[in-house]
C-alpha cells in the first residue's frame, strides 16, 4: 500500500518504523533510488529481502544509518573515511568498511565489511531514528531490473502487501557511490552522484574500479557488479559519437527495425527530438544537464517496458560528472550492446 506522506497529518513514519522493529519490510525514499527497508539487525527480516527481490545471496545490502554515531557503532573509520563523511553525510556516499561485528554476516553476503551510508531524505532519516535500529535495504526492485524512484515502481514490483512510504520522484535518480574504504587508496566501486574529483578533493588520490567493461569472472570488490542489473525487457543499444552522427545513425537503425516488425523507441536529449520527425521519442533530458538524464532514465525504461517497446535507442552522455554514473548504468542496462560512430 502506498501511503503518502508529503502532507501534514499523518503518522505514517510511525507506522513504518513499527512494521521495521517487527520484522516486515517497507518501500523507504531516499534521495538515489527507493529502498526496500528493513532492520539490519534482523536476520530473518534481511532474509526476506534477498527472498522477495530475487536477489543473490552473494551481494551485499547498504545499511542506512540517520548519523555518524550510528554509524560509527557499526564499522570501523578511519581518517579518510571520516573526512568523506563529514564532506558528504547525508548524501548519496555509501562508504564500505570494516564491520564491527554488529551487524548479522549475511546482511554484507558474509564479507567481513560493511557499506554505510546516511541517506539525504527526512522521510529515511525520519524512519531510521524512530524505528531505532539501522535499516538495511537495497534498492526495491526486483533483482536485475531497472530500479525504482517513485513509490508506483515500487508498488509494481512488489504489489499492495508492502507498505510503501511516497515522498515523491527521487531527486537524484542514482543509486549512490559505493566506495571501498578498506585500503590505503579508496576504489570506487559504483559511481554515483559523488564524483571521482569531489572525492579527491577532500582525500587526494581515489582510484575507480573499470565502470564500463562487462564483469570477465574472478572475485568482484563490489559483488553487485558481476549481475546483469538495471534492464528493462527491451533490447538497449547505445549509440556514441558526434551529435549528428548519433541521430542519423539512430534514425537508421530505427527504420530497420520497424521492416521487421519491431518497436523502437528512441531516449534522446531534449535538443535533438527535432530531428526524429514522426519516429517515437522520449525525452531524456537536455543536453546540458546529465543530472536531468540521471533522474529520468530508470523511469523511462520502465515506461518503455510498459508501452511495450521491444527496442530501445540511447543516445549517449558525455562521461563527466553524473554523466559518468549514467552512462555505467546505461551500458548494463544494454548488456554492452554500444554502436559507436
Ligand atoms: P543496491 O543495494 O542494489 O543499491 O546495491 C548495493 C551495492 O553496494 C552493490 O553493488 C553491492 O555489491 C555494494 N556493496 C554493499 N556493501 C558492500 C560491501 N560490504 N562490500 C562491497 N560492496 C558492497
Ligand atoms: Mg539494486
Amino acid at each position: 500500500m502506498i501511503l503518502d506522506i508529503r502532507g501534514e497529518y499523518h503518522n505514517y513514519i510511525e507506522l513504518a518504523a513499527k512494521t521495521i522493529r517487527e520484522g516486515g519490510l517497507v518501500g523507504m525514499p531516499t534521495e538515489t533510488v527507493y529502498g526496500l527497508a528493513a532492520s539490519a539487525f534482523d536476520e530473518r527480516a534481511v532474509k526476506s529481502i534477498f527472498d522477495i527481490k530475487g536477489r543473490p545471496q552473494d551481494n551485499p545490502l547498504i545499511v542506512h544509518v540517520d548519523s555518524l554515531p550510528m554509524a560509527r557503532g557499526l564499522g570501523e573509520f578511519g581518517e579518510k573515511a571520516l573526512k568523506l563523511a563529514g564532506a558528504f553525510w547525508p548524501g548519496p556516499l555509501t562508504l564500505v568498511v570494516k564491520s564491527l561485528g554488529k551487524i548479522p554476516a549475511s546482511v554484507s553476503a558474509g564479507l567481513d565489511t560493511v557499506g554505510l551510508r546516511m541517506p539525504d531524505c527526512d522521510a529515511a532519516l525520519s524512519l531510521i531514528s524512530a524505528a531505532g535500529v539501522p535499516i538495511a535495504a537495497p534498492s526495491a526492485n526486483k533483482s536485475g531490473s531497472p530500479s525504482p524512484t517513485t513509490a508506483e515502481h515500487v508498488a509494481a514490483d512488489f504489489g499492495d502487501g508492502l507498505l510503501v512510504l511516497d515522498a515523491g520522484e527521487c531527486r537524484i535518480g542514482l543509486e549512490s557511490t559505493v566506495v571501498d574504504m578498506t585500503r590505503e587508496t579508496p576504489v570506487i566501486l559504483r559511481p554515483g552522484a559523488v564524483t571521482r574529483e569531489m572525492l579527491a578533493s577532500i582525500v587526494g588520490d581515489v582510484e575507480c574500479a573499470n565502470a564500463f567493461a562487462p564483469y570477465e569472472g574472478g572475485k568482484p570488490s563490489a559483488p553487485g557488479m558481476k549481475y546483469r542489473h538495471y534492464a528493462p525487457r527491451a533490447d538497449v543499444t547505445v549509440v556514441e559519437g558526434q551529435s549528428a552522427s548519433v541521430t542519423e545513425a539512430i534514425k537508421y537503425l530505427y527504420d530497420k527495425d520497424l521492416k521487421k516488425g519491431e518497436k523502437p523507441l528512441v531516449l534522446a536529449r531534449r535538443e535533438n527530438r527535432k530531428y526524429y520527425g514522426k519516429r517515437d521519442v522520449m525525452d531524456a533530458g537536455s543536453v546540458n544537464n546529465a543530472g536531468e538524464t540521471a533522474k529520468a532514465i530508470y523511469a523511462l525504461l520502465r515506461s518503455a517496458d510498459d508501452k511495450g517497446y521491444t527496442k530501445i535507442y540511447f543516445e549517449a552522455v558525455p562521461k563527466t560528472g553524473i554523466g559518468f554514473a549514467v552512462m555505467n548504468r546505461v551500458y548494463k542496462a544494454a548488456a554492452y550492446n554500444i554502436v559507436k560512430v
